[in-house]
């Protein structure tokens, strides 16, 4: 595992040029330098040269960053921001006061009973429709200022609109998958699960029933490597020898698999992780591969935002040639950031907002049935966005890509 002293040649790339201004969502709001990678890069720098400490003011500007990676698009150097902030992250943990009491509460015994609690009290919740009679009061929260919009948003989170999901003719497939759910899945709401599981299931394919824990990535966010380790040692031994693909209804789940091989050094399980590459996808991808045809019964028209661990968008295109009566609208900055990014969204609540703000005035202002993307972090930073913007949520109602394949007629 690489230490920020090992990115010193690659942080000297860095010409300060200042194009990652131009793209940086963070920067674009805050016009502070510290916010995107030159200013970052500069710090980082002072760290290496021992000019600078590691300290809690240089992690506030750690956190100033969605790891969009927006920036390394742009970069003229190609500097992998993403990564060298991690590093800088983790090894701001290692030394940080709060090392302790973090590392307690995300030990695995401690954060799955937190995770269960949470399980348990969204499913009475929903049980007793608290989420639909919540829904009722919106108007009366929205004059309430952040605290009711927080509400609202926590409200969206957990509630499972009855989506007239089709069930699907059974066809046989001899493929074998592995469905990496994530926690969003398992633990708050399972509406994204339940229509990838429909359609699957409908295809014929064979989804092995493997119980996996948290991908890692809140632990790695924060800096919590041996966490992020413990996570990936666990989820890759989960994973039998013999499948046929991989595949994961989160951009970010997916991207997390990808960065464990930064993280491990068992020799074993590297090349298993390598194999396990080969065989990943999105669920999306998958399902739209393998589908003759989409027949929605009215005409829909849908827009797409991009999640930026999603590699690309590629689906949509044959998505559109295999269906009928379905109409793409392409939302201005498609595959810029939404602004939530986990642990950016608990540390930078108003830049956050802000950010999705924008968002979900491009999506709305494509005039499209629905919003989609692929990841549950980007629905929720999407709906911040339609809070924030007063929006009625029942119009422009963001979901996972494959919840809106699910409503087609015949697949
Ligand atoms: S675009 Fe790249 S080279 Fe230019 S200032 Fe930003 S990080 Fe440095
Ligand atoms: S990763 Fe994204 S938020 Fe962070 S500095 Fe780069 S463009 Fe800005």
């Amino acid at each position: 595992m690489k230490k920020l002293i090992d990115y010193k040649e690659e942080i000297h790339k860095c010409s300060k040029c200042g194009l990652c201004q131009s793209v940086c969502p963070v920067y674009k709001i805050t016009g502070n330098d510290c916010s995107v990678s030159r200013g970052k890069f500069i710090m980082l720098n002072g760290i290496i040269k021992g000019d600078l400490k590691l300290n809690k003011n240089v992690n506030k500007y750690l956190d100033m960053c969605l790891k969009c990676n927006a920036c390394k698009d742009f970069c003229p150097s190609d500097i992998d921001a993403r990564k060298i902030f991690l590093t800088a992250k983790s090894e701001y943990f290692q030394q940080a006061p709060e090392k302790k009491i973090i590392s307690l509460f995300q030990s695995n015994f401690v954060f799955e009973s937190v995770l269960n609690m949470v399980k348990i009290t969204t499913n009475s919740y929903r049980f007793l429709k608290f989420d639909k009679l919540a829904r009722k009061f919106y108007p009366i929260f929205l004059k309430m200022g952040n605290l009711g919009k927080k509400v609202i948003l926590a409200n969206e989170f957990v509630t499972v609109y009855r989506l007239p999901f089709t069930v699907y003719p059974k066809r046989l497939s001899p493929l074998t998958i592995v469905y990496f759910k994530g926690c969003v899945n398992n633990y708050i709401n399972p509406k994204t699960k339940n229509a990838t599981e429909n359609v699957l299931s409908k295809m014929g394919v064979k989804i092995l029933p493997i119980n996996f824990k948290c991908c890692g990535v809140p632990f790695l966010s924060c800096g919590n490597v041996e966490q992020f380790q413990e996570q990936a040692v666990f989820n890759l031994a989960q994973i039998p020898e013999e499948f046929d693909f991989f595949l994961t209804d989160c951009a970010s789940c997916q991207n997390a698999f990808k960065e464990y091989r930064d993280y491990i050094e068992d020799e074993n399980l590297l090349k298993k992780l390598a194999k396990i590459q080969e065989k990943s996808m999105n669920v999306n991808e998958f399902i739209v591969k393998n589908i003759k045809n989409i027949e929605f019964s009215k005409q829909v028209s849908f827009t797409f935002h991009k999640p930026c661990h999603l590699e690309n968008i590629d689906f949509i295109k044959e998505f559109l040639e295999k269906s009928k009566n379905v109409e793409y609208i392409e939302m201005k900055e498609f595959d810029k950031c939404c602004g939530l990014s986990g642990e950016f969204a608990i540390k930078n609540p108003a830049l956050s907002e802000q950010i999705s703000l924008t968002k979900a005035q491009n999506a709305k202002d494509t005039n499209a049935d629905y919003i989609l993307t692929s990841c549950p972090a980007c629905v929720l930073g999407i709906t911040q966005g339609l809070i924030a913007n007063s929006m009625n949520l029942a119009d422009y109602l963001p979901l996972n890509f494959i919840e809106f394949i699910a409503l087609a007629e015949k697949i």
